[in-house]
């Protein structure tokens, strides 16, 4: 499996994508959590992008290529992959076509997720309270990352569905409900 995840901020993509993940036996490769640890390490790199993910920006495309560049490079990649955040700008998902064709992969599942933009803001603000230590799960930041993913992120979903092969999901219901319909999915369009 090959999967790109789909979905705005709040909507449970990092959750389902781990579960997923697990369950195919592949890395899941979340760029949002790569970023945190690259700010956490206080490497250069870090110190550059720091400002992006507090403000609930993207962070740039050139960075974000280079780092995917290396890390679909890893040996673990070969078995397949889940992308949660990834790619984020129609650049963003240019540049990962390329990257493929470069090592001879295709994808093979396209997932989007989506709930109504009221629950997204309840479940990220819950989400900060219960302590998840995000800088940008705040009311004010959630807000900003969402305008960003209507206005850089959404396009990437119109970029995938031209090419026919996307699974919509709503993400409402409980945890395991949503990843049981993504398994369903994903396995009915295998057999195809
Ligand atoms: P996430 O955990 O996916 O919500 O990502 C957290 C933050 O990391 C985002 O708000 C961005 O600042 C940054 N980020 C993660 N993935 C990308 C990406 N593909 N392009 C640009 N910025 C990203």
């Amino acid at each position: 499996m090959r999967m790109v995840m789909l979905g705005p901020p709040g909507v449970g993509k990092g959750t389902q994508a781990a579960l997923l993940a697990k369950a195919k036996g592949v890395p899941h490769i979340s760029t949002g959590e790569i970023m945190r640890q690259t700010v956490a390490s206080g490497e250069e790199l870090g110190k550059r992008v720091k400002g992006f993910l507090d403000r609930g920006e993207l962070v740039t495309d050139d960075v974000m290529i280079e780092v995917m560049r290396e890390r679909l490079r890893q040996p673990d990649c070969a078995a397949g992959f889940v992308l949660d955040g990834f790619p984020r700008t129609l650049p963003q998902a240019e540049a990962l076509d390329v990257l493929l064709r470069e090592l001879e992969m295709e994808l093979t599942h396209i997932v989007d997720l989506a709930v109504p933009e009221s629950v997204l803001l309840e479940r990220i603000q819950k989400r900060g309270a219960s302590g998840s230590g995000r800088s940008d799960d705040t009311m004010e930041v959630a807000k900003r990352r969402l305008e960003v993913y209507q206005a850089q992120t959404a396009p990437v979903g119109e970029y995938y569905l031209q090419r026919g092969n996307m699974i919509k999901i709503e993400s409402l219901a409980g945890v395991p409900e949503v990843q049981a319909e993504i398994l369903a999915a994903v396995e009915q369009s295998e057999s195809v």
